[in-house]
């Protein structure tokens, strides 16, 4: 086991006890989320990781070994830290700012010329930055930097607690994409602290729920969404979140509609339009031959340049917004409401065209989640959901 905690306990001088008989157990390469209300002991188990703080009682093994015996200040430089409010030294460089914990390890300096490039590379900003202070870099860039340089000794366990509490919902869903595809291509264990639901739901491998210095549950994502241990985890995962009141379905592909109506780049638009006539729809998704999904057309499209252009391939809209058919569906409901999207094609994993999800199909869902359990009179009420609504299977693509 990668990180043990065992009977953990941590009175405060004073007499507050923080967190009372914590038990966990962490494998390597497992995203962990702390999840729980202000004041449930989230902060308080992380800080005794690195022994910040020490336990009251109880034993936190790091790779087998008791970190009580190890030297502490030896113990953090193999621990990478991110908080929310200590940001960047205001008088290094951005090179320094990353380079921080590999220069207390005291690596050789090219090997520190070249994390840094790597660092910032990961975060796709141009190499040159390396040479500004974080006032020349916007808050955002900052916030991304903080993120490369908890990363940037190289350590197996990252440690982040609230790091992006108080950051726009744009910048903050940007550098959890950043944290999730860095923690899965570079393979880090992450103990993360979040008072953010919808945070922990997107990161986590596995959520610890906490309250009063306990643990409420821990489990997937997915587990605690369709059983929730008791009324607490319940109230936190809140009732407009769908999975849980249908738990049969799960994924994009449950509930996708298949076949949808496609073309390809070399078919001309004159057949393109006589395939949406008689179709009625008003696009087409495009595929290459062995069914990989290249692009859209709208029949505006085909109308604007029926002149000047012969192909569907000369006029496809190649920057399309997709899912996988493995996806949740509460993440692909949020996708189609954010981004106001008629409905959304659906890939597998070669990124073959597979299905696709409409409007209406989440619709159902949604009416089923919210009030499926009500009075169907009364329920329709509520939501227009019926053969009305609904547009005929494919009917009303992009
Ligand atoms: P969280 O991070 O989940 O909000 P904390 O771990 O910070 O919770 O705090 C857990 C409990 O311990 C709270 O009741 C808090 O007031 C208390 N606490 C935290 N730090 C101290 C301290 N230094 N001295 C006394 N009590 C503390
Ligand atoms: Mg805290």
């Amino acid at each position: 086991m990668f990180l043990t905690m065992e009977h953990l306990n941590k009175t405060y001088p004073g007499g507050k006890v923080a967190v009372e008989d914590f038990n966990l157990e962490i494998e390597k390469g497992e995203f962990v989320c702390f999840i729980g209300t202000s004041g449930s002991g989230k902060t308080t188990t992380m800080r005794m990781i690195n022994r910040m703080l020490s336990q009251t009682s109880g034993t936190i093994k790091l790779n087998g070994k008791d970190i009580s015996q190890i030297d502490p200040v030896k113990l953090r430089r193999q621990i990478g830290y991110v908080i929310q409010n200590i940001g960047l030294m205001p008088h290094m460089t951005i090179r320094d700012n990353i380079t921080l914990v590999p220069r207390l390890l005291k690596w050789p300096q090219d090997k520190m010329n070249e994390r840094a490039k790597k660092m910032i590379k990961l975060v796709e900003l141009p190499e040159d930055y390396l040479d500004r202070y974080p006032s020349e870099l916007s808050g955002g860039q900052q916030q991304r930097i903080g993120v490369v340089r908890a990363l940037a000794a190289d350590q197996d366990l990252v440690l982040m607690d609230e790091p992006f509490g108080a950051l726009d919902p744009i910048t903050r869903e940007s550098l959890q994409d950043l944290v999730k595809d860095l923690q899965e291509r570079l393979g880090k264990t992450f103990v993360f602290v979040t008072h953010d639901m919808d945070e922990a739901l997107k990161l986590a491998t596995r959520i610890v729920i906490m309250d009063g210095g306990d643990i409420m549950q821990v489990d997937t994502p997915d587990g605690i969404l369709r059983h929730p241990a008791n009324e607490f985890v319940e109230n936190l995962i809140g009732k407009d979140r769908l999975i849980q009141a249908r738990p049969s379905i799960t994924t994009v592909g449950q509930v996708m509609l298949k076949d949808p109506i496609a073309t390809t780049p070399g078919k001309s638009l004159t057949v393109a339009l006589r395939q949406m006539h008689d179709k009625r729809v008003d696009s087409l998704l495009v595929t290459d031959e062995a069914g990989i999904l290249k692009g859209v057309i709208g029949i505006e499209d085909v109308d604007y340049n029926f002149n000047s252009a012969t192909s569907v391939g000369d006029i496809m809209k190649t920057d399309l917004f997709y899912v996988q058919s493995n996806s949740l569906i509460r993440d692909t409901v949020e996708r189609i409401l954010k981004r106001g999207l008629k409905n959304i094609p659906v890939v597998d994993e070669q990124h073959r065209l597979v299905g696709i999800v409409t409007r209406a199909t989440l619709v159902d869902i949604v009416y089923d989640a919210l009030w499926g359990d009500e009075d169907e009179d009364e329920a329709e009420n509520n939501i227009h959901h019926g053969e009305d609504d609904a547009p005929a299977e494919g009917g009303e693509q992009a």
